[in-house]
């Protein structure tokens, strides 16, 4: 988070020489979110939207419910919230490239950097003009109704459940579901309107009896599949070495079997 408030003394400097709105600007040097600050016809237009749960959220969209979706064919409406479009950073984040482990890319000026939070922090400094902030295209304004805690397991299991945040995420998630899945749209955007309640939308009470993500996701299956590999890979060689050391024991006792008769006749012949 202090990145980003380095970073966002860069911008105050950047805006300040081009208007007379320092006071105004070094007002929000106290917050924690990723601000941009645009300045439109005199007008200041100010985003708090944080790059890292927007990432989350956009996350959970593409694992856990972007494979169903596909599945129904379903082209989501650019008025849903979660359309790609309506992601601030989907850009910046499609130009991040993860060369190897500690090597990535910015994809607009080929910089590198040895870990992802540098690259943030060089897109949030240096190619902050290119995000689009106009209209609500926070996705990690979502978090609530898409359980961004529960994926980053940022939220203490043991923490008490608030009612009132509780009431407000499962009613942001419904309208979610209406406005992207209209059930009069035809029976695959019933469907989705079903699968995305009971997907996201029921772990929202305070009994604890639903979790998020109850239909699975496409992680599941890929971790699945990735266990499986890698557990064929470490018994291949096993299963060989037991298969040569068999063989090894039958040629050595068949060696001894053609031995025994041979020492009877050298025997015999003194
Ligand atoms: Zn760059």
């Amino acid at each position: 988070m202090l990145g980003n408030r380095d970073n966002l003394k860069l911008k105050i400097v950047h805006v300040s020489s081009s208007s007379p709105l320092t006071q105004t600007n070094q007002d929000y040097e106290g917050f924690n979110a990723t601000r941009v600050l645009k300045h439109e016809q005199e007008h200041v237009h100010e985003v708090h939207c944080s790059r890292e749960r927007s990432r989350t959220a956009w996350k959970i969209i593409e694992e856990y419910l972007m494979p169903f979706v596909e599945r129904e064919h379903f082209p989501i409406s650019s008025k849903c919230r979660l359309h790609p479009n309506n992601d601030l950073f989907r850009d910046q984040e499609q130009h991040k490239i993860h060369l190897d482990i500690n090597d990535w890319q910015c994809g607009y000026c080929k910089k590198s950097f040895r870990a992802e939070k540098f690259l943030d922090q060089h897109m949030d400094s240096r190619h902050y003009n290119l995000l689009d902030v106009n209209g609500s295209k926070c996705l990690a304004d979502l978090c609530g109704a898409l359980h961004c805690d529960h994926m980053m397991k940022t939220k203490s299991t043991k923490a008490k459940c608030n009612p009132a945040a509780v009431a407000r995420n499962h009613h942001l998630c419904e309208s979610l579901a209406d406005s992207c899945f209209p059930t009069h749209h035809g029976p695959s955007a019933s469907r989705l309107h079903e699968l995305f309640l009971r997907q996201f939308c029921d772990a929202h009470s305070c009994s604890g009896k639903q979790k998020p993500f109850s239909r699975g996701g496409k992680k599941q299956t890929g971790v699945l599949y990735l266990a499986i590999s890698i557990l064929t890979m470490m018994l291949l060689p096993v299963f060989y070495l037991i298969v040569y050391l068999h063989q090894r024991d039958m040629r050595m006792k068949t060696q001894e079997l053609r031995r025994i008769p041979q020492v009877k006749r050298k025997a015999k012949g003194s």
